[in-house]
């Protein structure tokens, strides 16, 4: 812009010129009035020294008052001047140091006046811009639109910019471009039309602009993506619904999501912001199954980010793609999925856009999760209730009554029988009430006190089993077994603790029945057989009289024979007995020594034929035990006549007495064969013998041990043994060791 000169006047000149101003009005007044008054004097004769005297008056007032007008005139015209001068050089300096660009242009968009602030906006010098079209501040496509707004302007006087102000571009000497604000208003010098322009240079505004803009389309963006997948069970749609948000966000102009199935494409959904054809998705959806970047992404669970495609893919995907971003839908370091946002141009996409998409597809990877567990879910409940219709038909299909009791005591499970068993009806809604169960139980067991504590004290008990007897006596009566156990899952979870009720009423009185007959025949036989072994010993005696060798032989065998029946039959009563609860205890205070004696003597004889003696080594001669001391007989002479039976020949059967804590050890040891490894097991069994043929031989029942174990534990102690193949066996039984105080505490 051209310097505004500086004019200034002194005042004294402003009063010359004022009073020269004043004179020469004063002389031209002077010469009218005088020539007016020479008229006058002409005409009328009037005195002439009050005319002059008057007119000097008058005229010397006028004076007076013109020089005052003059000088005030002038006083105004400095204060203006001086008023004038300082706005100008203050819009002067305004204008010079302004930090928008100013201009000045013609009608015809010629530059007439720039100030300096277009040269730092556009990088052009005053004398670069003046007399040029304005057009070169403005990009091309610009040229055309611009002298169009002015051309119009002048013809219809309609003003699109003019007076109005607008955001455009500006170029720049180097050919870069900048947005600017342009106000343009019109101006009238010399009756020539003009145009001032304000440019604002807006490069920043519209940085922070955009960037709010970007935030609130990405926030509205999300919180409808958010709305939408929520509320969303269907992949298929979440999936679409991603991609439309992901466009129109990003922006971008097509995209894919891609569902997985055991790491492999399942489904691939591609949207587009315009039109697509046919052969375009078939492309994408080409290129998506051949790409590496699905698999990358899959493995790395890391974006993928392609600025520009390669040679190979853009083949494969067509012109329409130049550029693409791809994220994994993840969750829980699982990727579920792959999101590619697809670009018609080579981009370069910033940390921004990747931290959007990323974001996308993380919310969307946990609500196709969501669904993916919701169905899950709905199909592992529809097998869990096939599985339970499967194990409700299994636990009712079985003969017993069965419940399953966790440990907070409600019943996890019941079968059909355990409602009918036990009269209950079964409730429309859920399981029977554990504690319903327990009212009910006081009116259903023989002995309610006994069944309660049993099943309380059981439900706590996180390993033991059970098997105990109990007598239903309603709605019907029967005898129960009840057969317990706890119930753990596969990881070892306690799950509760389960009871079958197993109804044995019938086993009972066919085995009582059973019971009854063999006690029956075994007296029955008993009686004759004890008479025939008694004659049979009197004739092996001679009471008969000299029977020939060959009479005495026969005698000898019948007389052995009818002892082992004796003997079989006493252990099959003993048994009945046992199994029945029928064996009656006659516990005392017993000497041990006395029982061992009298066991050693009533053996001694029988061991005798095997060349078998016993060495009795009792250091506990005063011992005493609480006991029946005939069955602890008969457990001892069980002991000692299987050891003298089943050891080798002349050997010596030691019988030690020992003390451990309060109880007696009695142990019996031979030095035969010792008891094979497989048979162990079996020892105590009924009838369990290890060898048939041997015992066969030596006349076993295989009852004796049997028998002996009852009896020991029935009287408070334990049975046990401990053999050595070939090195013999020691068969040992614990007492408790009865002591006078005891008698005086507890008896
Ligand atoms: P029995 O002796 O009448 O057959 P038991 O119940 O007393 O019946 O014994 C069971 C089996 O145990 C015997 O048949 C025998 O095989 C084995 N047995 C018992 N005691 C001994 C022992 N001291 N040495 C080796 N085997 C023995």
């Amino acid at each position: 812009m051209k310097k505004f000169s500086r004019f200034n006047f002194s005042p004294t000149i402003y009063l010359l010129v004022s009073v020269g101003f004043a004179f020469f009005s004063y002389i031209l007044i002077q010469v009218v009035y005088s020539v007016e008054n020479q008229k006058y004097i002409n005409s009328k004769l009037l005195d002439l020294q009050d005319q002059i005297r008057q007119t000097f008056q008058i005229h010397f007032l006028s004076l007076l008052l013109w020089i005052g007008i003059i000088i005030t005139i002038s006083l105004l015209s400095r204060a203006a001047v001086t008023r004038y001068i300082k706005n100008e050089n203050r819009l002067r300096s305004i204008l010079n140091t302004a930090v928008d660009g100013i201009i000045t242009i013609d009608e015809h968009g010629i530059i007439e006046d720039v100030n300096p602030a277009m040269e730092r906006l556009f990088g052009y010098s005053p004398l670069e811009l003046v007399g040029r079209n304005v057009n070169m501040l403005m990009p091309e496509y610009y040229y055309s639109r611009h002298d169009k707004y002015i051309q119009n302007y002048i013809k219809t006087g309609v003003a699109k910019i003019i007076g109005i102000g607008r955001e455009s571009v500006g170029r720049r000497k180097d050919g870069s471009e900048f947005p600017i604000d342009l106000a343009v208003s019109e101006m009238r010098i010399e009756n020539q039309r003009k145009f001032i322009g304000l440019v604002k240079d807006i490069t920043v505004r519209k940085e922070i602009e955009n960037e709010l803009e970007k935030q609130l389309k990405w926030k509205v963006s999300l919180a409808e993506f958010n709305l939408a997948v929520d509320q969303s069970h269907e992949i298929r749609n979440m999936l679409e619904r991603t991609m439309q948000v992901a466009s129109i966000a990003l922006p971008a102009s097509a995209g894919a999501c891609i569902a997985l199935w055991n790491g492999k494409i399942n489904d691939i959904s591609i949207c587009s912001s315009t039109f697509m054809e046919e052969h375009e998705q078939q492309a994408l959806q080409r290129f998506i199954y051949s790409t590496k970047d699905v698999p990358r992404m899959i493995s790395g669970c890391k974006p993928v980010i392609k600025s520009k495609i390669s040679k190979p893919d853009q083949l494969l995907v067509g012109s329409f793609i130049k550029s693409y971003l791809g994220v994994p839908l993840c969750v829980e370091n699982k990727v579920l999925g792959v999101l590619f946002a697809f670009e018609g141009k080579s981009r370069r996409y910033c940390q921004d856009d990747v931290e959007f998409l990323q974001s996308l597809a993380n919310r969307a990877a946990i609500s196709i999760n969501r669904v993916n567990l919701h169905d899950d879910l709905q199909s592992s409940n529809a097998l869990l209730a096939v599985q339970q219709g499967e194990m409700r038909a299994l636990l009712d299909s079985t003969s017993e009554a069965i419940g399953l009791v966790s440990p907070e005591r409600e019943f996890i499970a019941l079968n059909k029988n355990f409602y009918e068993w036990f009269g209950i009806e079964p409730p429309v809604v859920g399981s029977l009430r554990f504690t319903s169960f327990i009212e009910q139980a006081n009116l259903i067991f023989e002995k309610p006190g006994l069944f309660l504590s049993t099943i309380s004290r059981s439900i706590n008990d996180l390993t033991g089993q059970f098997e105990k007897m109990f007598i239903q006596v309603w709605p019907e009566r029967r005898e129960l077994k009840i057969f317990s156990t706890p119930v753990r899952t596969d990881d070892g979870h306690h799950l509760g603790r389960l009871f079958v009720f197993h109804d044995v009423t019938r086993e009972q009185e066919a085995s009582r029945a059973k019971s009854e007959f063999v006690s029956t025949v075994s007296h029955e036989l008993r009686t004759p057989l004890t008479s025939i072994y008694g004659s049979l010993g009197l004739m092996n005696g001679g009471a008969a009289g000299e029977l020939s060798e060959q009479a005495k032989t026969l005698v000898n065998i019948a007389y052995q024979n009818s002892e082992r029946l004796i003997r079989l039959i006493n252990d099959i009563l003993d048994i009945e007995k046992i199994e029945s609860g029928r064996m009656v205890f006659m516990n005392k205070p017993t000497l041990l020594n006395t029982v061992l004696t009298h066991s050693i003597e009533f053996t001694h004889t029988y061991a005798e034929q095997y060349g078998i003696s016993f060495n009795l080594d009792n250091s506990y001669p005063q011992a005493m035990v609480y006991v029946d001391s005939d069955k602890l007989v008969q457990v001892m002479v069980n002991l000692l006549s299987n050891a003298a039976k089943y050891t080798i020949r002349n050997d010596i059967v030691e019988i030690s007495i020992s003390r451990q804590k309060q109880k007696m050890r009695v142990a019996v040891t031979d030095h035969g064969p010792g008891i094979s490894r497989q048979f162990r097991q079996h020892i105590f069994q009924k009838f369990a013998q290890a060898d048939m043929s041997n015992t066969k031989k030596k006349g076993g029942t295989g009852l004796g041990l049997s028998i002996s174990k009852t009896i020991i534990e029935k009287m408070g102690g334990e049975i046990g043994y401990h053999s050595r193949i070939n090195h013999g066996s020691t068969f040992y039984f614990l007492l408790p060791e009865w002591q006078p105080a005891n008698d005086e505490e507890g008896n």
